[in-house]
């Protein structure tokens, strides 16, 4: 059995893009039968946006629901809380003894926030706090715990997970060799990038985004508001530049798409007309993923089970670790 493990913060509404882009690619690998998948809710890691805790504690069950009803919920993955796996921040504190500073020195988000403190004439470190600066620690924890084989991430990710393989190294050399795995980078098949309502990147941060679980009407909606230039139905169209049809197709079944894709190069089809089509689909091709996330919502002692499942599991593994490195170094 290949062990894949992915993580993911529990930060505001999944949306379409994070679905197309991260979610659904991660579903088709964790179907694949010699793989067992471990997702956890990346609630420590979130601590380090201080979030308000009734707000971390809703969000954290939210997206654990949203994962299960994604497609993550059968018998060869387990979804998990990070924070309910303690042997993460044991490891932690482990692995920090065989981590020199200057490998987090060099961790791209911290080395961007020195560079915007002391372009801005502050002290380099101002704002960052411990949490900050030890978070590709805290990440290569969580994938040495379970001893992860793969780690798909996406390109702004691999060198977290190079930081990963080095601790493991360096633990190798300070104790036994080949004590820890060494994780590898899978990058999933791209999906490419969903564009959102405006036509830029779909993102949380542009607040273009359609949210993947909202209701049908809400849904709807948004796509009437998706950009379009003023051409006529019968005005031949680029189907590649049009931000309506690159989300639209993602949608439809591939004969439908091959379809519109014609009548948008011969012209003869109209904006309103594939947007009255994907207002449509859209919500129904969802309607499964939101009817599974809202009754696990609602049944909190079935997401509690299956969260309980995926965190005994991880456990096990997590623990196991725990114990090979305690061992090794003396305790
Ligand atoms: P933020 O604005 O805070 O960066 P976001 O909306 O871009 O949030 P992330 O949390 O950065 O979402 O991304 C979560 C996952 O979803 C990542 O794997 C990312 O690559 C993927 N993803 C996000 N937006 C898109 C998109 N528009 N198309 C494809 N994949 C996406
Ligand atoms: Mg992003």
């Amino acid at each position: 059995m290949t062990i894949t493990l992915t993580g993911i913060q529990p930060t505001g509404e999944l949306h379409l893009g994070n679905y197309a882009g991260a979610i659904k690619p991660l579903a088709d690998l964790a179907a694949e039968p010699t793989r067992e998948t471990y997702v956890f809710v990346a609630d420590l890691h979130a601590l380090n946006g201080r979030p308000e805790p009734e707000q971390l504690r809703d969000r954290t069950r939210k997206m654990a629901a949203a994962l299960l009803a994604c497609g993550l919920d059968h018998d060869r993955v387990h979804v998990y809380r990070q924070s309910r796996v303690p042997a993460v921040a044991q490891i932690t504190a482990l692995l920090a003894n065989v981590t020199s500073k200057g490998t987090l020195n060099r961790a791209h988000a911290y080395k961007a926030l020195v560079a915007a403190n002391t372009a801005a004439g502050r002290d380099g470190d101002h704002g960052v706090n411990m949490g900050l600066f030890t978070y590709p620690l805290l990440m290569a924890a969580d994938i040495l715990a379970l001893r992860a084989h793969e780690v798909p991430v996406g390109a702004d990710q691999t060198q977290h997970l190079e930081i990963s393989v080095e601790l493991a190294r360096a633990f190798g050399r300070a104790y036994f060799p080949g004590a820890l795995r060494e994780p590898r980078a899978v990058i999933p098949r791209a999906g490419g990038v969903l564009p959102g309502l405006d036509g830029r990147k779909m993102s949380k941060s542009y607040e273009n985004t359609i949210p993947l679980l909202a209701p049908p009407e809400q849904q709807a909606g948004l796509v009437r508001r998706i950009v379009t230039d003023s051409r006529r139905p019968q005005d031949p169209k680029d189907p590649d530049t049009s931000t309506l049809h690159r989300a639209a197709r993602r949608v439809r079944r591939p004969a439908t798409a091959q379809e519109v894709r014609g009548r948008y190069r011969t012209g003869g089809i109209g904006y309103g007309e594939v947007k009255a089509l994907l207002a449509e689909q859209l919500p129904t091709t969802l309607a499964p993923m939101r009817d599974r996330y809202q009754a696990l919502l609602a049944d909190s002692a079935r997401l509690d089970a299956a969260l309980h499942a995926g965190e005994r599991r991880a456990n096990q593994r997590a623990t196991e670790t725990v114990r090979l490195m305690s061992s090794a170094m003396g305790l």
